[in-house]
């Protein structure tokens, strides 16, 4: 069965007053992007559904796109038909005969926007009820929760068939929220945060922080990955590396162990911040979750949220760990996350860090630093790189340690 246009409707969307328009626009503009390499297929924003017209693209690809668009409630594929019974009748029966399984109740739902047309909704309903009972055997009609509705949208343009309604992704699409950086480690938990965040719109961008020579490439590559997996909710991301090594020499050499972690985290948060500010972003994310290490106590958010007055925002502070997995899970991130690549934190976290650093000595010990030179540094050295859907970083590094042996 060749469907021939899908069908989005925008949930969320629709109740967003005069900013529909950008909404919609940004919706519009996403769906391109992720479509791109399909050039026949033709893209109609609306204002209460988005056409796909597929033009002979296979909705089975296009399918697998659409899941992780943001700002999609449910869209159907379907066929449009010219607006007379007989062809009505005889698609609808193809699709009933090609989707229909045994066992399993419908019903027929149509919907007129054009009144002229020359059926109404009740007569429509039986005449295909009719037509489909005529010519198939075991059809079971249900009208509370069918296992398949066959809607039937007559509108002015034509009469629209379809016999699913698949769900979205939900939320609202990438960009109309703003722009913001995301801290994104290579653990757990600062990819489900990516995703969240995403899910509501911002466009993230993401600092990573590296340590060489302390930490591999094995470690980079695979922070990057990880931002590839994520670009395919957003059609691509920038990364944003930074090396942290000096600085993490300078805490190392000058502090108290008990202020390794808590300094180290400040000078993170700040340089994510003046990168914020570089780019033009309004708020930081990044994958605290209340409770869950030493840094992560509200003692310790205190003492290091205090560099800055920019939103911090951390999507999964309130989630417990096997949430945060389940999440990972979902999105394709996990089985990533758990490879053992050692990141800057691990390699420089001390053996006790403290649970309840105090402010004041953590301004105090830093002041032994020269915060800004530091920073500064730090800075001159980033390097940015777009990353896209699904890119591969850890299997190029395989490939040249292969050719190295
Ligand atoms: P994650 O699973 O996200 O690494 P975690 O449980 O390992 O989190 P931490 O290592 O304490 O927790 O980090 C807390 C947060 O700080 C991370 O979620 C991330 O947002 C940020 N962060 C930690 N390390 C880095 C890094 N190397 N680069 C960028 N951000 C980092
Ligand atoms: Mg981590």
């Amino acid at each position: 069965m060749q469907y021939t246009e899908v069908m989005v409707r925008y949930g969320e969307l629709s109740t967003k007053g005069k900013n529909r328009k950008d909404f919609i626009g940004r919706l519009a503009g996403n769906i391109t992007r992720v479509l791109k390499d399909f050039p026949e297929i033709e893209i109609h924003p609306k204002h209460d559904r988005l056409h796909i017209v597929l033009n002979g693209a296979p909705f089975e690809e296009i399918d697998q796109r659409l899941k992780k668009v943001f700002g999609i409630q449910t869209y159907s594929p379907t066929i449009k038909v010219e607006k007379n019974i007989e062809a009505i009748k005889k698609t609808a029966l193809e699709l009933m005969q090609a989707t229909f399984e045994d066992g399993m109740t419908f019903k027929v739902n149509t919907r007129r926007s054009d009144h002229e047309f020359e059926y109404d909704t009740n007569q429509l309903n039986k005449m295909i009820g009719d037509h489909l009972f005529d010519n198939m055997d075991n059809l079971k009609v249900q009208m509370k929760k069918p296992d398949m509705v066959l809607r039937i949208e007559v509108r002015q343009d034509g009469v629209y068939i379809s016999n699913q309604l698949i769900k979205g992704a939900g939320g609202m699409p990438v960009g109309t929220a703003g722009k913001a950086v995301m801290m994104l480690s290579g653990g757990i938990d600062s990819p489900v945060a990516s995703y969240l965040a995403l899910k509501r719109g911002v466009d993230i961008e993401m600092v990573h922080f590296f340590s060489p020579p302390y930490t591999t490439d094995k470690a980079l590559a695979k922070a990057k990955e990880l931002a590839g997996i994520l670009a395919n909710y957003s059609g691509k991301i920038n990364f944003i590396a930074v090396p942290f090594a000096e600085i993490q020499e300078q805490i190392k050499e000058k502090l108290p162990e008990g202020y390794l972690m808590t300094v180290q985290r400040r000078f993170m948060l700040q340089l994510a911040d003046r990168i914020r500010e570089m780019r033009g972003g309004l708020a930081i994310f990044n994958g605290e979750s209340v409770g869950q290490v030493a840094s992560q106590t509200l003692e310790s958010m205190v003492a290091i949220n205090d560099v800055t007055t920019t939103p911090v925002l951390r999507p999964v502070a309130t989630m417990d760990k096997t949430e945060i997995i389940r999440l990972a899970e979902e999105i394709g991130t996990f089985d990533l996350s758990i490879k053992p690549f050692e990141d800057c934190c691990t390699i420089f976290a001390p053996p006790r860090p403290k649970t309840k650093p105090k402010l004041k000595d953590a301004r105090k010990f830093e002041d032994r630093l020269d915060v800004e030179g530091l920073i500064q540094r730090a800075l001159d050295g980033i390097e940015v790189t777009t990353i896209r859907p699904n890119e591969t970083f850890l299997d190029d590094q395989a490939q040249i340690d292969m050719n190295l042996l």
